[in-house]
């Protein structure tokens, strides 16, 4: 579900004023702090204006966290992306080049390479990298199996880590917003494994749910979180927010429909089936 941006702004606040120090993924893995601190990470997928409207709320409260674009048309805003960095965060690569390469390691590599250079010339220094996650990725695989294939990619492209592999997640929780959005599960506090060691994923499905996760996090002491926001959900004008709150709702409903009728369809198909069985 959609979400305003003011609160997102009340959250700002209470970390604020929290005991926890608040780091980018670069920080973190300089310093590699041992207890009390937050990681703030945000994927850009999509709408980068909104990664500025939450950037400017995070300067306005003395908070530093890391923006990581995806390197495509109408994200990749230079612009957008040189107003977040004069704030002080830290701007990363959102990459996904198995996945634009179908799968092909070889090639993921290259274009990863290729990518990386060219946001580079364009004066934006990255020395952290996150992959970004799609449905293709059941076919193609996680984009992070770029650096398993290359064990030395890392080392080529010059850069400090990877916002997954690099994180020990044993010693860190990771709470992340994405379920809240997709409708995948109605678990409270799903936690979800995914292909790398010792990963595991606090994700709430809905909006109320995260916020009572973080608020549980701030009032807490002493913690390891890591925090990953979407902010392509969180909407600043109120009647755009109505608009898109009214849009996922039918959407969801027609999904849901949709899956009725395939449900209905394969109990239909094995009716048939079992008549065919059955019959002399
Ligand atoms: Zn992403």
């Amino acid at each position: 579900m959609y979400n305003s941006l003011s609160m997102y702004e009340r959250i700002c606040g209470k970390i604020a004023r929290s005991n926890y120090k608040i780091y980018t993924v670069e920080q973190f893995l300089k310093e590699n702090p041992s207890c009390g601190f937050i990681i703030l990470r945000h994927d850009v997928d999509a709408y980068p204006l909104r990664a500025l409207e939450m950037a400017n709320i995070e300067h306005a409260y003395g908070i530093k966290s890391t923006y990581y674009f995806r390197y495509i048309p109408n994200v990749f805003n230079v612009e957008v992306i040189k107003s977040i960095k004069s704030m002080g965060h830290e701007i990363g690569y959102h990459y996904e080049t198995l996945n634009k390469c179908k799968g092909n390691l070889p090639e993921a590599v290259k274009l990863f390479e290729k990518e990386i250079n060219e946001i580079r010339r364009i004066g934006i220094d990255i020395k952290t990298v996150c992959a970004h996650g799609s449905e293709n990725q059941k076919v193609y695989g996680l984009n992070t199996n770029i650096f398993k294939y290359d064990l030395q990619l890392e080392k080529k492209v010059n850069i400090i880590g990877e916002a997954y592999l690099n994180i020990d997640f044993a010693n860190v929780k990771y709470i992340t917003d994405w379920k809240v959005y997709t409708h995948t599960s109605n678990l409270l506090y799903e936690v979800f494994q995914r292909g790398e060691e010792n990963y595991v994923e606090y994700s709430p499905s809905t909006v109320t749910e995260i916020y009572q996760l973080i608020d549980r996090v701030l009032s807490s002491y002493g913690g390891r979180f890591y925090i990953s926001i979407h902010p392509q959900y969180y909407i600043k004008e109120r009647y755009l927010l109505t608009i898109m709150k009214i849009r996922s709702k039918v959407s969801k409903e027609i999904a849901k429909w949709i899956n009725f009728k395939k449900m209905c369809y394969k109990k239909r198909e094995i009716k048939y089936a079992l008549c065919c069985v059955t019959e002399p």
